[in-house]
This record gives C-alpha cells, structure tokens and sequence, in this order.
C-alpha cells in the first residue's frame, strides 16, 4: 500500500480538521469540519475529491462544516450513534468497535467518553495514526463537559495503551498553554522541558506542535502520568488510584491562570 497523504488544515483560531488521502483508492476523510472554507481549499489546492467526514464528537466547532462539504462532495458522514441527533447530516452511526474503510485502510473507532458522553477516537490500523479529538491534547485533554474523572481516565488510560510510535493529531492547538501547566506539576521531568522549548519554537514560527508520538506524550503529558512521583508530590497525593489523581489535575488545569 502506498503511503497515506495528511493535510492538518487549521480553521477558526486554534481548530484543526485533519485531511487524509488514500493514493491508492482515491478517496479523501477529513477528520472534523471546524469550518467549511479552509477545508475546501485545501482538497481544492490537491485536486481530492471527499468522500468521508469522521466526526470526533458532537460539539460545534468540530461539525460545523459538515452539510457543506456533504453537500458539495456527496462525501458520507460518520460520527457518534450517542450524538445521532447532534450530528449535522450523519450517515453512519458509530459505536466501539467498529471500522471505517479508506480503501484498503482499515480505522478502528475507539469510545472515549468523558469530554463528551460521545466522544470517539479513530485510529488507522498499521500506519498507527490517531485522531484524538478533544479528548486528548499534546501536554493536555480535553475538559470534562459531559462525563467523570474515572470515565475519563479509563479513555486516557486506553489511549496510552496504543503502540508507542502512533503519530497523535487532535482538535486543538492548545500545546503551547498546556505547557505552562505541565511545567507547573513536574517542573523536574527533563523530556517535558525540552518539548515545551520545542513547542515554543515552533509556535513562534507560527507552525503547528501536532502531530506528536504518544510515546512522547506518555513521557511529558501530565494527564498520561498519574503514576509520576514529582505530580503525585505536586498534587499532595500519594496512595491514591490514577483516576483521582487524574480528576485532580484535571480540577487545578480548570483553575489554573499561567
Ligand atoms: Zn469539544
């Protein structure tokens, strides 16, 4: 199989849709539809034809441009059966376990409540790519809208668990101000300093932190890293399971002013 083409397509201030291209079959996803425009250029400027929108979950900034791109391309939109009635134009249904076919591509589709009750996770088996949606950031995740700390942590936890070189893209450009907060927890985690330099740069250059390897992330995003002693020394938490720390943090990230 040759390679799949990705395009991250910024919209609004800080959302990104995510485009990818199968050479092979021709056919085109966008993971989430912040806005319709900058989406259209961009398959406009590659001469691709969409045939599938995959939507993370039902809030508006990720389904927006849904009916025009449906409307303009046929393209068959997929997204949460739990959001069936919140997802603008939706053709197919989706729960766990389920797969969605790029050609020969097989995408898994993971449930990931807590974000949102709905919220899905779509993974490209063998090319180990992940849309992560709103549930997990590079250096953050998602805030607890609709679910609970322990729900939320079972998705985290279950994300964490794909093969380490799984290239992560999500709904958000946010790295920069997660860092702030990840160094605030573990100031003394070395591979947490060196990517938020990183990611300094990179912003500064006006280019996206995204994507990112969840083995990296395992090694510098505070809510992947319940077990870390300096967090748990942080938090003033010791003896306590992953998902209260987890709540915790996710607590004082909603508190937090860098
Ligand atoms: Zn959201």
């Amino acid at each position: 199989m040759s390679a799949l083409q990705i395009r991250q397509v910024l919209c609004h201030e800080d959302n990104y849709a995510v485009i990818v291209h199968d050479p092979e079959s021709g056919e085109t996803l966008v993971v989430d539809t912040p806005q319709a425009a900058p989406i259209r250029e961009a398959l406009e400027a590659e001469g691709w034809r969409l045939t599938h929108i995959l939507n993370t979950h039902h809030h508006h900034d990720h389904v927006e441009g849904n009916a025009e791109l449906k409307e303009l391309y046929g393209a068959k939109v997929h997204g949460p059966a739990h959001d069936k009635n919140r997802i603008p134009g939706l053709d197919a249904a989706l729960r766990d376990g389920d797969g969605v076919s790029l050609g020969a591509h097989r995408i898994d589709v993971i449930a990931v409540p807590g974000h949102t009750l709905g919220s899905l996770a779509y993974f490209i088996c063998g090319e180990n790519i992940l849309f992560a949606g709103d549930t997990l950031f590079s250096l953050g995740c998602g805030r607890m809208f609709e679910g609970g700390a322990e729900q939320m942590w079972h998705s985290l936890d279950l994300l964490r668990h794909l093969p380490e070189d799984t290239r992560m893209y999500c709904g958000h450009e946010y790295t920069l101000s997660n860092a702030a907060f990840a160094l605030s927890v573990e100031p003394g985690n070395a591979a947490l300093q060196k990517r938020a330099e990183e990611v300094r740069k990179l912003r500064e250059k006006g280019e996206p932190t995204l994507p990112v390897t969840m083995a990296e992330e395992k090694a510098t995003n505070p809510f992947l890293r319940p077990e870390s002693e300096e967090i748990r020394k942080s938090l003033g938490l010791h003896a306590l399971e992953n998902w209260r720390v987890f709540g915790e943090l996710r607590q004082m990230k909603d508190n937090f002013k860098a």
